[in-house]
């Protein structure tokens, strides 16, 4: 597997989850050995609904405003 922002070695790497503490302590992510990213699924759930929120909002902006700002993907 190969990193999506510098397409270096992904190792399978394991953390502590202290945000969720219970029976899933133990978390077992993706990281690169490159540059650091760790990608695991609820990190790709929650940049999944961040990336669709900022869409929602660029469709609300003022037409007139729009054309200066486009909304970018970055990492996943
Ligand atoms: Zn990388």
């Amino acid at each position: 597997m190969t990193c999506r922002r510098c397409h270096g070695l992904m190792v399978a790497d394991y953390y502590i989850d202290l945000l969720n503490g219970g029976e899933d302590f133990w978390l077992r992510a993706w990281r690169c050995v490159n540059c650091g990213e760790v990608v695991e699924p609820g990190i790709i759930r929650h940049r999944l609904e961040r990336r669709s929120l900022l869409s929602s909002l660029a469709k609300r902006w003022p037409k007139t405003a729009r054309k200066e700002y486009e909304v970018i993907a970055l990492g996943i």
